[in-house]
């Protein structure tokens, strides 16, 4: 396929993408922790209940962001 060679030239053809940072994080996502500040009511702090879910001691909101839907 000549397809892939295409594109790859209109990317600079050296394989190289300026436009990309090279310490660019992979995450940018700050992780809660336990102990954190609850982000949601801002008083209560960041726990791991039973199910090691990381949720607020005070409103009980989930914190963790761990790919819960
Ligand atoms: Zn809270």
């Amino acid at each position: 396929m000549s397809q892939t060679a295409k594109k790859d030239e209109a990317s600079g053809g050296n394989g190289r993408y300026w436009w990309r940072k090279p310490d660019e994080a992979k995450c940018t996502h700050p992780q809660p922790k336990p102990g954190d500040i609850c982000t949601h009511c801002g008083e209560g702090k960041l726990a791991f209940d039973g199910l090691f879910i990381l949720a607020c001691d005070r409103c009980q909101q989930i914190a963790d962001s761990g790919g819960f839907t």
